[in-house]
């Protein structure tokens, strides 16, 4: 009988290299933040991945991967139309987040599946027998694509309720009213004192978006917005910190500013964050709202190009009780966002374009105007 390994902090080699990439898949690790060695080390950020997965997963939180955790990994890599699902007599059924994400599904549309449980047990094969027969589809209990494809396009159309995360945020909104005034955001300009992070000759990316965070802060304090910094311009709190000192102040909005970098000089634009991940099926949608609008402001006010807005489950926004949105803007390896960055005019731009990205945030749909036509001062005016 061979005994399955298991992985630790400190060991290397294929096997890790694929626990990296599943984690990476579900949002815990940044892909980005490739150790030197290469991708095959199980290092700190692995070991911290692998205890916010070990939590969410309610499993022993130990950091290791035992054939247990493993498997939860394959478990969780899932995803809804990436394989058939079917009962067979002989065979354990199927499980998976795929199959979780089904089931949450069938319950949004009032198929009663029994509990999510992750299983393809009778219940949930039932359940699908039934919206087959809805329809139209032929009733045979699989989940094949033209299945998942019409669970879809129903669930596009009921998208607006349903999640407690989604409706405690657009509670949260509505209480708190259309106006800017009374209104708290903490802006959290990354990195800070010893941690500069990127740095090009003549430029430091802590001192670029502390510049920019003070510029922001001035105008939203004439709009009579209370604003906090999460660090002074030495102080380097780390993610947790600044996530708690939001949450301390009720802030009804964290904008966190960083700038990218890259090994290839020709990457370059602006992308922003918010809390989220497709493949556990929740997210922020408040931040989701902020960031497409922070997207639209900066890139029509300025030259840098429209990287998106992506969802990330990173420290800063999973700690956060607030709609949090984090920016890049723009990567100081590039020459052309290298010399916007260094520009007082851009900064003063973006400060800007941040400032309009709130205003819209908050103001009534029908309010909503296409973006140029919104100025500072018609805002002073509300
Ligand atoms: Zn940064």
């Amino acid at each position: 009988m061979t005994t399955e390994p298991t992985y630790r902090r400190g060991d290397t080699g294929p096997a890790v290299a694929a626990i990296r990439e599943r984690l990476a898949r579900l949002g815990l690790l940044d892909a980005g933040a490739i150790p030197a060695q290469g991708e095959t080390v199980f290092d700190e950020a692995v070991e911290t991945a692998v205890r916010h997965f070990q939590q969410t997963r309610r499993t022993t939180v130990d950091g290791l991967v035992t054939p247990g955790t493993l498997r939860l990994l394959e478990e969780a890599s899932w995803r809804l139309g990436d394989r058939d699902l079917l009962a067979t007599p002989d065979a354990e059924p199927p499980f998976g987040d795929d199959v979780a994400e089904l089931q949450r599904s069938l319950l949004t549309l009032g198929f009663d599946c029994g509990r999510v449980n992750g299983t393809y047990d009778r219940a949930t094969v039932a359940a699908v027998r039934e919206f087959q027969r809805n329809v139209g589809l032929t009733p045979d209990g699989v989940t094949d694509l033209l299945t998942v494809q019409a669970l879809n396009r129903l669930n596009r159309r009921m998208s607006s309720g349903g999640l407690l995360h989604a409706m405690r945020e657009s509670e949260a909104i509505q209480s708190a009213g259309p106006a800017l005034p009374g209104k708290t955001v903490v802006l959290d300009p990354g990195h800070g004192g010893p941690d500069t992070g990127v740095t090009t000759p003549g430029l430091t990316e802590s001192e670029i978006v502390f510049d920019i965070a003070d510029r922001v802060r001035t105008r939203l304090e004439k709009l009579s917005v209370t604003t906090h910094l999460t660090r002074g311009a030495g102080g380097s709190p780390d993610q947790r910190r600044r996530a708690e000192k939001a949450n301390e102040v009720g802030a009804d909005l964290l904008i966190s500013l960083h700038c990218d970098a890259h090994a290839n000089p020709a990457a370059s634009g602006v992308a922003a964050f918010y809390y989220g991940n497709d493949r556990f099926g929740h997210s922020s949608p408040t931040g989701e709202k902020f960031a497409g609008l922070v997207q639209r402001e900066i890139t029509a006010r300025t030259g840098l190009a429209n990287l998106g807005t992506h969802g990330m489950t990173w420290d800063l926004l999973r700690y956060t009780q607030m709609p949090a949105v984090r920016i890049e803007l723009g990567y100081l390896t590039s020459t052309h966002d290298a010399a916007l960055l260094a520009s007082q005019r851009f900064r003063e731009s973006c400060a800007d374009a941040i400032v309009i990205a709130v205003q819209r945030l908050y103001l009534p749909p029908e309010s909503d105007a296409p973006t140029g036509i919104l100025r500072l001062a018609e805002l002073r005016a509300r």
